[in-house]
């Protein structure tokens, strides 16, 4: 897949002077016009090792905003290969954009049910699809497994050459957090937000996806899980306003699911003073803005 490199934005703030914090913004949502952010190293090795499996399918499952689903279409297209999405849920006419996005790229969609989804990580449920779409390459909801991982962990190589302490990014499935602290090996220190609600089993979760990938463990990591702001892509009122104002303000644009979640954590952590003065915090951009058309 085609890679742009990109660039680091630093946020100019009368909050960051008060606080004698500098925030350094690596803009990752540039690095492709459509596989995007963390999806792109998501994806990286996942497709290129369905080319070297000689598949010609890759299958993956999503809600109907679903990133990681508007990525994957993008991917796939891009190196030669179909693919499918099992989408949860109707179909509903007209499609949202990220459904018509994946279906323009050639995604087949495969509307299910919420019960029937709930089972898709069932050996039955993969048997079923393998007879209704015949061999394919696999890939989890949210894209993360060992290979995700791996290219994620590729991304924080590149940003060692970067004077920061703190590095800061949005969690989901914590797959590119696990990949980071897998990279960084125990040096400077790792900040999470998770985006949705009841996010402690995330703490066993990503020590168990590093231990899993890299044979070590590491206590350079935190969650902070209060900043869901409601749950997974619930919003309030003063979540959108600050996305707007960093939109207008800083010529920074997030949308309201991921990185408008990070930053509004990442500012009202600053204000409360919990990073000592002379600080430098890495955020990470991870993508999304498909979201917000
Ligand atoms: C998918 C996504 C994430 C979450 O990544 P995980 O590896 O699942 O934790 C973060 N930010 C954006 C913009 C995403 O699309």
């Amino acid at each position: 897949m085609n890679y742009l490199e990109t660039p680091l934005q630093e946020l100019k703030d009368a909050r960051l002077d008060k606080a004698g914090v500098r925030l350094l913004v690596k803009r990752e949502d540039l690095n492709h016009p459509h596989v995007s952010g963390n999806k792109w190293w998501k994806l990286k090795y996942n497709v290129s090792q369905a080319v070297e499996e000689h598949h010609d399918t890759i299958l993956t499952f999503g809600g109907a905003f679903s990133n990681h689903i508007y990525a994957t279409a993008a991917a796939a297209k891009e190196v030669g290969l179909r693919s499918t999405g099992v989408i949860r849920g109707e179909r509903i006419l007209p499609l949202n954009s990220t459904l018509s996005f994946a279906e323009q790229q050639g995604m087949k969609l495969q509307f299910v049910s919420r019960e029937a989804y709930r089972q898709k990580n069932t050996p039955a449920f993969k048997d079923e699809l393998e007879k209704q779409f015949g061999r394919f390459y696999l890939i989890p909801e949210g894209g993360t497994n060992s290979l995700a991982i791996k290219g994620c962990a590729e991304f924080a190589e590149k940003l060692k050459e970067i004077d920061y302490n703190y590095l800061c990014l949005a969690v989901g499935t914590g797959g590119t957090m696990a990949g980071i602290i897998s990279s960084l090996k125990g040096e400077r220190k790792i900040i999470g937000i998770p985006v949705l609600k009841d996010a402690n089993f995330l703490h066993n979760e990503i020590s168990k996806l590093v231990h899993d990938f890299c044979g070590h463990s590491y206590g350079n990591w935190s969650l902070l899980t209060s900043y869901h702001y409601g749950g997974y892509a619930k919003v309030t009122k003063a979540l959108l306003d600050f996305v707007s104002a960093m939109k207008d303000r800083h010529d920074l644009p997030l949308e309201p699911v991921y990185t408008g979640k990070l930053m509004l954590a990442m500012m009202t952590e600053i204000e409360a003073g919990s990073f000592p003065r002379g600080s430098t915090l890495l955020v990470l951009h991870t993508g999304g803005l498909q979201g917000n058309y």
